[in-house]
């Protein structure tokens, strides 16, 4: 979707809705590609105020993930927002208001509100996904999946201390030979 900033400055309303799916199938996050379940849920609106232009988005949908302990792939309800003002480029340096909303600068006066909420979701996607709190992940030593079974090793690792699941895979790949 793209919004066209001058003409929700210049209509006549103050605020506008915005309600709608966007369909992205995958996301990139950082050379990882990531499916996306559902289609993104997208709700919130657009206020003008005072020819200031300010938008709050919730935005929600469900991605399949590996779990940053065990490996296994999960569901992760994903869900996240964005408050913030849009804000003309050229009008950056006077821009020294205080508020809690963040700022969101544009050049053209089309902004293409699906690259924002991409760059939201990449953004806000945590560095580790658990698949349940208690997941215990793999031996650090043997590599075993300690959800399935249990191993001889002496497990001195605690649960929120984490593993390098990386290391644990690749010590689990050695040991098959
Ligand atoms: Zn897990
Ligand atoms: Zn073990």
């Amino acid at each position: 979707m793209k919004l066209d900033i001058d003409s929700i400055k210049k209509g006549d309303k103050n605020t506008l809705d915005l309600n709608f799916a966007l369909d992205l199938n995958t996301i990139d996050y950082y050379g990882d590609i990531i499916d996306i379940i559902s289609p993104v849920d997208v709700n919130g609106k657009l206020y003008v105020i005072d020819d200031r232009l300010y938008m709050n988005l919730g935005i929600k949908t469900h991605m399949q993930v590996n779990c940053s302990r065990c490996l296994e792939s999960f569901t992760y309800p994903f869900k996240s927002s964005i408050n913030a003002e849009f804000v003309h480029e050229n009008l950056s340096t006077d821009q020294t208001d205080e508020s809690d909303e963040d700022i969101i600068y544009y050049q053209e006066s089309t902004i293409d509100l699906d690259e924002l909420i991409k760059e939201n979701i990449i953004m806000n996607i945590p560095m580790k996904l658990v698949c349940d709190k208690s997941c215990q992940g793999l031996c650090s030593n043997c590599g075993i999946k300690l959800k399935d079974k249990s191993c001889d090793c002496s497990h001195t690792q605690s649960i929120d201390e984490d593993i390098d699941p990386r290391l644990a895979k690749l010590k689990e790949l050695l040991e098959q030979d």
